[in-house]
């Protein structure tokens, strides 16, 4: 029996396997928390099962690796071998993706992608725009 998955096909597959508790999502959750801000993990019972929820500010994260979920950067790139394969499969994340974003907003969240290739940048984002409605809660709640 021949193997046709390369050696890198594989290891992101196991990587891809891991899920949860990846790394970058980690640094996403100690980056929050350094903040003051709270969360719940892996809110099973909302549409698409969001890695990072924020019950207080309405906000719903997903920390995406770049190849499984079609990043438009290198690391998205799709394997030059197997294309029909690796096509099939990327297309149906990518609409995965976009199902649950749909179902989130329809759900009244603001969603959050976190990309790996970016981590760092879009974090200083997502905690700009928490900090902006942090105070904006505060003032209403105080007054
Ligand atoms: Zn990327």
């Amino acid at each position: 029996m021949t193997d046709k998955v390369t050696k890198d096909e594989r290891s992101r597959m196991m990587a891809a396997v891991r899920g949860k508790d990846t790394k970058p999502e980690k640094l996403v959750r100690s980056g929050l928390f350094a903040d003051g801000f709270r969360f719940r993990l892996h809110a099973k019972e909302l549409p698409g099962k969001p890695d990072i929820v924020l019950p207080r500010y309405g906000t719903a994260m997903f920390v995406n690796g770049c190849f499984w979920h079609g990043h438009d950067c290198p690391r998205g790139r799709r394997p030059a071998s197997n294309t029909e394969f690796w096509n099939r499969k990327l297309d149906r994340n990518f609409e995965r993706d976009q199902e649950k974003t749909r179902a989130l907003e329809n759900d009244g969240w603001f969603v959050e992608i976190v990309w790996e290739c970016r981590l760092a940048d879009d974090l200083k984002r997502v905690l700009r725009r928490l900090r902006s409605k942090r105070t904006r809660l505060r003032k209403a709640e105080s007054s």
